[in-house]
């Protein structure tokens, strides 16, 4: 039913203006995106560098407006700070996390300001980072960084969660850890988007994938759907 629809996109599109320079005209980074992602899914945007994948998860959590299309989130714009932003998590690839705070006050800090309620000693032992609570951001290696910002976009069980790359730079035991909770979030009907080079991680948990290239979706379904021998089948750049 349209109740149980997180995600609704439509004809989708976003370009970068062109920097002061030679070229000017805009670099179309998203090109006429239809997607679709429903309660208690997990759909993953698998595709080459500079595919289009961050830019269309950027558009989608409202950090960048499309320039053509239609977008509902929860219902309403991605952008509504009132009724749409404080139901989804978000975990971008650099969060550029405040070096002087602990990664306790950080999460309680997020936590505060999503607006949802939650306990920040378990959210930090949910994720496997208490042992640092007390340590300043600056001093953390980059895969504790990567739990800190897992931690804040989980805070209080948000109903959608965007995550771009979440796994990347993460030790295989940190990985496995965080596709754990993603899973338990899932069977309590959180959906995500999420942006991922690991296939096989697509493969385990992913309902469905879009294949992106030059800013388009060229396939989507399940994995299994789009391959027939296994992940390594796939190819992302279409034969000409
Ligand atoms: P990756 O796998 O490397 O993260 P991606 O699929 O996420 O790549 P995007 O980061 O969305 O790809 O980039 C899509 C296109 O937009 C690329 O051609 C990139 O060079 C361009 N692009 C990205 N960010 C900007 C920006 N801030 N200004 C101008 N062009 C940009």
């Amino acid at each position: 039913s349209t109740q149980d629809t997180v995600i609704e996109a439509r004809g989708v599109s976003f370009a970068y203006q062109a920097r002061s320079g030679s070229a000017k005209t805009p670099h179309v980074a998203v090109r006429d995106v239809d997607l679709t992602v429903r309660r208690g899914e997990l759909y993953a945007l698998l595709g080459t560098n500079g595919a289009g994948k961050t830019t269309m998860l950027e558009v989608l959590e409202g950090h960048r407006p499309a320039m053509a299309g239609r977008i509902s989130v929860l219902g309403g714009d991605p952008s509504d700070r009132r009724h749409v932003r404080p139901r989804m998590g978000i975990m971008l690839q650099d969060s550029g996390l405040a070096a002087d705070l602990t990664v306790r006050e950080t999460v309680a800090l997020a936590g505060a300001i999503s607006g949802r309620r939650d306990d920040v000693d378990k959210v930090l032992e949910h994720v496997g980072i208490s042992h640092r609570s007390r340590t300043r951001a600056a001093q953390l290696s980059g895969g504790e960084k990567r739990r800190v910002d897992f931690a804040m976009a989980i805070w209080g069980r948000p109903e959608l969660v965007f995550l771009d790359e979440p796994t990347t730079g993460l030790d295989p035991a940190s990985r496995e850890a965080l596709w754990s909770v993603v899973d338990e979030l899932k069977s309590d009907g959180t959906a995500f988007l999420l942006t991922t080079h690991y296939l096989e991680e697509a493969e385990k948990h992913a309902d469905r994938v879009g294949l992106m290239h030059a800013g388009s979706i060229r396939r989507q379904g399940t994995l299994g759907e789009l391959t027939e021998g296994g992940v390594s089948t796939i190819r992302f750049v279409p034969p000409e």
